[in-house]
C-alpha cells in the first residue's frame, strides 16, 4: 500500500532543512545580483546546522521513507528565496556515475563533485544530434567539441561528458567519459548569464584534442550497438539516471511555487484576505480564490513527485511517473508564481518582494532534463505504447 506519512524524526529533519534554508535568505540578494561570482563552499551560519547526511547516516539511500524524505527536503530547502548554506558535495555527474559506472570507477572518483556535460549548441533535447567526438588513439580517448549550459562546470572537480565514438552509429555510438578538470585540452570557456538561478554555476567547456585515459569511459563497455533505437550500456544507463533526478527537478519546480504561495498568504492575511475552506466559491473573493487554486496546483503536483519516489524506492520502474512529475513540477513552476503575483498585485513585481525571483527561478524546472515539451512526449509514448523513433 502506498504511504506517503513521515516519522516524528523526519518531520524534525524536514524542519532543520526548512530553518536552514531560511537562513539563506540573507544571501539571496547579492548573489542574483552578482552572478559572476561563485557561491562559497559553506557560509559561517552553516555551522549552526549539522550537515544533513550526518543525521541521515546508517539509512539506506534508496528506502521508500528516505527517498519521500529526499524530495521532501528539496522542496523545503527551495521554497525559501535563498543560497544555499552548505553546497552539496555531489551533482548530478554522480548519479552518473553511480549508474553507469563500474565499481572501480565509482570507488576513485566517488567523492569528486562530478557535473554532467551533455549539451551542445546543436544538441539539446535530441541527444542523438551530438557532435562531440571521442577517438581512441593507443590507450588513451582524444574528446573534441563544444558543451554549453554545464551546471556546476565551474566549481565541479570533472565532468561526465557524452560523446559520440561513432557517428554512423547514432545513439550507440554516444558513450560518457569522465574528464577532469586540469586535463590539457579541456578548456572552461565562460560562465553564462542567466534569468535565474543565478547563484547556480552554469559554464561553457571546449575540448580541444584532449587526451584522457581508457578506462575513463564510464561503464568500460567500448562495444557499439547498432540498430533502430539501440543505446551503448552507458548511454542508457546514464538515461536511467533522469528517471531517479528528475523528480528531483520538479521538487525545485513545486518549491518555487510553494515559496510564492507562502510569501501571497502571508501578505494578503496581513491584509485580511484569507482562505475560508467552508465558504462557497461563488462567495469567496477572486483573491482567496486564486490563492485556494494555487495551494491544489502545488498539493497536485508534490503528489506526482512522490509518487515517482515511491514507484522508485520499490524497484518499480517509474519513467512514465517520473516524466509526469517532471511535466507537472515545470508547468506549476511558471503558473505558480504568476498566480501568487495575480493575487498580491503590482506589488510583487517589485524587489521588496522575492515572489519575482520565485518566477525566475522556477522557470529551469521546465528546460533542465528535459523540457515540458519533451516529458509529454516521453508520457505519450509510455500510454500509447510507441517508441521513441515512432513518436517524435
Ligand atoms: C541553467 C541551465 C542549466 C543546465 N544544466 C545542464 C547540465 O548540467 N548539463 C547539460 O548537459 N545540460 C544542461 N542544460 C541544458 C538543458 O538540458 C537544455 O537546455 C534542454 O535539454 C533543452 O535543450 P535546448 O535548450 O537545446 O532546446 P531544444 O532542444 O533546441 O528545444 C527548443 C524548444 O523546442 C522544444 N522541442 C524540442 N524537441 C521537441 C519535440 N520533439 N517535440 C516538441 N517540442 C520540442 C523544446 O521543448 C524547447 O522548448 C542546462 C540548461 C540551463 C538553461
Amino acid at each position: 500500500m502506498v504511504d506517503f506519512s513521515l516519522s516524528d524524526f523526519d518531520r524534525a529533519v524536514l524542519e532543520s532543512v526548512a530553518a536552514e534554508a531560511k537562513l539563506g535568505e540573507k544571501y539571496a540578494r547579492y548573489y542574483d545580483e552578482h552572478e559572476e561570482e561563485v557561491v562559497p563552499q559553506s557560509f559561517p551560519e552553516a555551522s549552526q546546522f549539522p550537515p544533513i547526511e550526518r543525521r541521515l547516516r546508517g539509512r539506506p539511500r534508496d528506502d521508500t521513507a528516505m527517498l519521500l524524505l529526499r524530495v521532501l527536503m528539496r522542496i523545503e530547502r527551495e521554497a525559501h528565496c535563498g543560497v544555499p548554506l552548505r553546497q552539496p558535495p555531489t551533482a548530478l555527474g554522480n548519479a552518473a556515475l553511480e549508474a553507469a559506472g563500474t565499481e572501480a570507477q565509482k570507488a576513485r572518483w566517488g567523492q569528486l563533485l562530478l557535473a554532467m556535460s551533455i549539451t551542445e549548441p546543436g544538441a539539446g533535447s535530441d541527444t542523438k544530434a551530438i557532435q562531440t567526438t571521442a577517438r581512441l588513439d593507443g590507450e588513451e580517448w582524444v574528446l573534441n567539441g563544444d558543451k554549453i549550459f554545464v551546471t556546476n562546470g565551474v566549481r565541479c572537480d570533472g565532468a561526465i561528458v557524452w560523446a559520440t565514438v561513432d557517428r554512423s552509429a547514432g545513439r550507440g555510438g554516444i558513450k560518457s567519459f569522465l574528464v577532469l578538470k586540469g586535463t590539457p585540452g579541456f578548456e572552461l570557456v565562460r560562465k553564462e548569464k542567466k534569468l535565474g538561478i543565478r547563484s547556480s554555476d552554469t559554464a561553457a567547456f571546449a575540448f580541444r584534442d584532449c587526451r584522457i585515459p581508457r578506462d575513463h569511459l564510464i561503464g568500460s563497455n567500448e562495444s557499439v550497438p547498432r540498430g533502430e533505437g539501440e543505446g551503448s550500456a552507458s548511454y542508457k544507463g546514464v538515461l536511467k539516471t533522469f528517471n531517479m533526478t528528475r523528480p528531483f527537478v520538479a521538487a525545485l519546480g513545486i518549491a518555487k511555487a510553494l515559496g510564492a504561495f507562502r510569501v501571497a498568504r502571508e501578505k494578503l492575511a496581513e491584509e485580511g484576505v484569507t482562505v475560508d475552506f467552508d465558504e462557497s466559491r461563488h462567495t469567496r473573493s477572486a483573491t482567496a480564490q486564486t490563492l485556494l487554486e494555487l495551494e491544489a496546483d502545488v498539493e497536485a503536483a508534490t503528489l506526482t513527485v512522490m509518487r515517482a519516489a515511491w514507484l522508485a524506492s520499490q524497484g518499480k520502474p517509474n519513467n512514465l511517473e517520473a516524466s509526469v512529475a517532471k511535466a507537472k513540477g515545470g508547468e506549476v513552476c511558471r503558473t505558480g508564481p504568476q498566480r501568487a503575483m495575480d493575487a498580491l498585485g503590482a506589488v510583487s513585481f517589485s524587489q521588496d518582494y522575492p515572489v519575482e525571483q520565485f518566477l525566475r527561478d522556477g522557470r529551469i524546472a521546465d528546460i533542465y532534463e528535459g523540457t515540458g515539451q519533451i516529458q509529454r512526449l516521453v508520457i505519450a509514448r509510455a500510454i500509447l505504447g510507441y517508441s521513441s523513433s515512432e513518436l517524435t
